[in-house]
């Protein structure tokens, strides 16, 4: 490694005053100050060893944990970093009386609650296709008519009992909230196509189940297919240990086929009876705690969390906390979109009213007074952002571009790559991570410099610039502004909506495949003025085109504050009463969008198109 020396500063020399034997307990977020004296050094020692190793920070700056831990390999000492907080933790759940719910004690006179179900299975094999057939045919008639809105969860009645399905599919994000403490799951569906059979994915998704300990009923889906094989996948399965109760075994198989609605009541039938002989109850009274599915930030409605209530009751007006988030629950919004008054557990809502945006994962409790809620979620986040200032990148020398990670592993050095995520919601930001953690490997390190729900802006460009990372937005993009200011310093942006698409780019880096074959280019952008409703037509988009030509047919895709909200083609396309078959910047236009009813006056239309790029 190259020296860095600045003039006046006397090289780092190797002290021998003997370390403390054992191990050190460091908070994260430490500054050389602090740090030094605990391995009986001084902080002048810290930072002019660190300095020859290419780190610049100064004695009263947080230090990162490979920092730390750089130095106490360098003095023989022994460190254990604990989070700050770890223990005032504690006495912040005994202020909020955690420790006065228990109700173990009792259980058999607590009344049941419904199963929440999480459904998991390789890609494609129709988890998404299951869980929306579910929702479209046990919505209760009357209410039909309403919305169903996505609030990351929802209820169905069968038989006069519920049932409430997690709607984000698949095991990252069921990990996430497990690796943040949360369990939220009862059963897991385990869908597996019956025209393929048990994939990677599958298998993944067993130990993910087993590893919780949740019964796992199986969905072989696809039935209708003319190569469908369900012996086979059976068969499959049984060789992992899950023996079809046909068989003598005790793991529940439904045939189903979601695209057809066949088998699913059948499927749901048997998820009351898991339910049953798990037994499942909850005490419905008193102060309500549970965990957030999902949490985001609403331009109207401001910070909104997506929370399951797993005992007591929920109430608006109380006064909650959920991770470093509090405030007085200002309205209920169950997953019909209807405001309601109370909740009790097993019930997917929506709270608005919080201070901020909670993360996926977080617990939930109402607090027993605002002003503890507030004082428990403020000590939080004063803790919370003590730990982060450790995981803090410093520009790391070795950091690298995707582009150039290849190059790094070639020369038989450890890449460090650097990223930004940028996602719509915590839930996908939770999980991408989680999956992205998967790809390291020993010679290739991934460094979060930032992570955070919302658009990609400015200030995200110039992080990226000046940490030298790739920033990657999930279901978000830049704007037009920002896409300038990324090309202008020479940031790359990726985005993506499938996280395997993610992950595949990444791993392809690795190999030194880099070499996208298709470049998405932006053909148009235009602002929406007006919303006109044309009977029978639908709703018309009158637009300002901002920049390109908007032409129809062209693929489209509608944002609201970066965040993409609905993806398509321009159905039609008008200048004034005419048909038009492209409309020009600066002009006005009305954009039809044939299935798409809920833009929003300031709404963003972009088009865009793929174009080969050749490879290099
Ligand atoms: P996911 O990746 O597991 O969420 O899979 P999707 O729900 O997105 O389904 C993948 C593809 O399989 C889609 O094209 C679905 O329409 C299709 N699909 C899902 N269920 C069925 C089914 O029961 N029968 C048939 N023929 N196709 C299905």
């Amino acid at each position: 490694m190259e020296e860095l020396q600045p003039l006046g500063m006397p090289a780092y020399t190797p002290v021998n005053a003997p370390v403390p034997e054992g191990e050190v307990v460091v908070e994260r977020g430490s500054t050389a100050q602090q740090f030094g004296p605990k391995l009986n050094r001084t902080a002048a020692d810290v930072v002019r060893f660190l300095l020859q190793q290419g780190e610049m920070v100064t004695a009263t700056q947080s230090l990162s944990d490979d920092m730390m831990e750089l130095f106490a390999a360098e003095v023989g000492a022994q460190l254990k970093m604990v989070d700050p907080g770890e223990e005032q933790e504690v006495q912040l759940r005994g202020r909020l009386g955690l420790d006065l719910v228990d109700d173990d004690e009792d259980y058999d006179s607590l009344p049941l609650r419904p199963p929440v179900i999480t459904v998991m299975g390789h890609v494609d094999h129709g988890k998404t296709k299951l869980l929306d057939q579910i929702r479209n045919t046990n919505v209760v008639a009357g209410e039909a008519g309403g919305i169903t809105q996505h609030i990351g969860a929802y209820q169905v009645e069968k038989g006069g009992q519920s049932i409430t399905f997690i709607d984000t599919p698949g095991h990252e994000a069921f990990t996430a909230m497990r690796a943040r403490g949360a369990e939220a799951t009862d059963i897991v569906v385990l869908v597996v196509a019956a025209d393929d059979g048990v994939m990677p994915q599958t298998l993944e998704a067993i130990q993910h189940a087993r590893a919780a300990e949740v019964p796992i009923v199986v969905a072989i889906n696809k039935i209708d297919r003319a190569e469908a094989d369900p012996t086979r996948v059976m068969q499959q399965l049984s060789e992992r240990g899950l023996i079809p109760e046909a068989w003598g075994g005790d793991t529940i198989m439904v045939e189903v086929s979601a695209l057809q609605n066949f088998g699913v009541d059948d499927l749901l039938e048997n998820l009351l009876v898991v339910s049953e002989v798990e037994d499942l109850r909850a005490n419905a009274t008193g102060r309500a705690t549970g965990v957030v599915l999902e949490s985001n930030l609403d331009i109207g409605r401001g910070p909104v969390a997506t929370v399951l209530v797993q005992r007591g009751t929920l109430k608006v007006g109380d006064p909650v906390v959920a991770g470093a988030a509090w405030g007085k629950v200002r309205a209920l919004i169950d997953d019909k979109g209807k405001q309601v008054k109370s909740v009790g557990p097993s019930t997917p809502v929506q709270i608005l009213g919080l201070s901020e945006v909670a993360e996926a994962g977080d617990d939930f409790i109402v607090a027993p007074s605002e002003k503890v809620s507030r004082e428990v979620a403020q000590t939080r986040e004063h803790w919370q952002r003590q730990a982060s200032l450790g995981s803090v990148p410093h520009i790391a020398a070795g950091g690298a571009r995707l582009e150039d990670v290849f190059r790094h592993i070639q020369a038989g050095e450890t890449a460090t790559l650097n990223l930004i995520l940028k996602a719509d919601v915590t839930g996908s930001l939770e999980a991408l991570t989680e999956s992205l953690k998967k790809l390291e490997r020993d010679d290739v390190k991934l460094n979060f410099v930032l992570r955070g729900v919302g658009g990609i802006t400015k200030s995200d460009i110039q992080l990226a610039a000046a940490s030298n990372a790739t920033l990657i937005g999930f279901n978000v993009r830049p704007d037009r502004k920002v896409r300038e200011i990324s090309h202008h310093e020479g940031v790359e942006i990726r985005t993506y909506e499938i996280i395997y698409n993610v992950l595949e780019d990444i791993e392809n880096a690795m190999l030194g495949l880099l070499a996208p074959e298709f470049e998405e280019v932006v053909t148009g952008e235009a602002e929406v003025r007006e919303i006109f409703r044309v009977p029978k037509v639908g709703s018309i988009a009158g637009c300002y085109v901002l920049s390109g030509t908007i032409t129809r047919n062209s693929k489209v895709r509608f944002l609201r504050e970066g965040t993409i909200i609905w993806k398509g083609t321009v159905s039609s396309l008008r200048r004034f009463k005419d048909d038009a078959r492209e409309v020009n910047t600066g002009y006005e236009c009305g954009i039809g969008l044939s299935d798409f009813q809920d833009l929003k006056q300031g709404d963003t239309i972009e088009t865009f198109e793929d174009r080969e790029i050749p490879r290099t």
